[in-house]
């Protein structure tokens, strides 16, 4: 049975409560200067319930860079564009690498493991790019998550997709590796300038939660009206539940219990299926570039709330 609204205030402000002496732990990405300008203190929480309630705590309604969570959603669009055709170019198996890692490509022809290791999210990003200019195929993603958080304020922060692009070396060289396997149809260039841009999209905790409802919802908005099928978001939740954390995909499984998907700018989406969608963020990552005090939010919200799909 959900959870009353009153209930779920209370436990999102005491989990809240109970973290906020931790902010500051962990180390805010610092491989372009506009990520690592951003206060180390960040906390904030939203939790959007498909009963229409979006309940927040701390910096929940303070833009960040969505980084990797945007993976997500240009994963729904191209599964849109493409049906299951997108799995000849992408796999769907935890990879056990790290977010930015090549080693897997040579083996594997250039197919990535997942869609949202890096290498996996610049493929899906160059299935949007077909027929479009890449200014379009952004301002598909973009209009896309207006529409979901029905909000049109979100925006591309310019300075963190300018400075993506002038260091993103090593993203250059997974693109160009897939490229010469055949696995990129447009100009490298090309498609990382759109995979900048997605990256460099900011939101808040709640647009976040907000964006990412549908999953819990079985694919529908709670306002009535589908977005992918019941079947594809159970899915994209699989997906995120195995591959969303990377190389710590496992780990996240073990404590939080949620399909999930993080980005270094310090944010994670978490999903609860027929309950919630959960936006956390703070900067500070661990090892594995995920939110450090995010990832415990997440664990104590889940334990709280016994919102792990593994049984509460
Ligand atoms: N822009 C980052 C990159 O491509 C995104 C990675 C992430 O959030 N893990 O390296």
């Amino acid at each position: 049975t959900p959870l009353s609204t009153p209930d779920l205030h209370a436990l999102v402000e005491g989990v809240y409560a109970d973290l906020a002496p931790f902010r500051g732990e962990g180390a805010v990405a610092d491989y372009i200067p506009q990520l690592a300008r951003v206060d180390p203190q960040s906390f904030g929480l939203a939790v959007a319930t498909t009963g229409g309630d979006v309940i927040t705590a701390g910096d929940a309604l303070a833009p960040f860079s969505i980084q990797s969570v945007s993976k997500v959603f240009t994963l729904a669009l191209a599964l849109g564009k493409w049906g299951d055709g997108l799995w000849k170019r992408v796999g769907r198996e935890p990879s056990g690498t790290a977010f930015n890692s090549i080693v897997q490509l040579e083996q594997e022809k250039g197919i990535p493991r997942n869609p949202f290791i890096n290498a996996g999210a610049i493929v899906v990003t160059d299935s949007l790019l077909a027929g479009h200019q890449p200014r379009e195929a952004l301002g598909e993603i973009l209009r896309f998550l207006h529409f979901l958080a029905d909000d049109e304020s979100i925006v591309v922060d310019q300075a963190v997709a300018r400075s993506e692009q002038a260091t993103g070396f090593r993203n250059q060289a997974l693109a160009n590796y897939m490229r010469a396997f055949g696995n990129l149809h447009h100009p490298v260039d090309l498609t990382l300038g759109v995979y900048f841009h997605q990256c460099a999209i900011a939101m808040s905790c709640a647009q976040l939660a907000k964006a990412g409802l549908f999953l819990a919802n079985a694919g529908r908005l709670i306002t009535g009206g589908s977005v992918v099928s019941r079947e594809r978001a159970r899915r994209i939740n699989a997906l995120m539940l195995t591959c969303g954390h990377y190389d710590a995909s496992g780990d996240f499984a073990y404590r939080v219990g949620l399909p999930g998907k993080s980005g270094v700018g310090g944010g994670i989406l978490a999903i609860v299926p027929g309950q919630a969608a959960i936006a956390v963020w703070s900067p500070g990552l661990n090892a594995n570039g995920n939110s450090a005090l995010g990832t415990r939010a997440l664990e104590l919200l889940a334990q709280r709330t016994g919102w792990s799909v593994f049984g509460g």
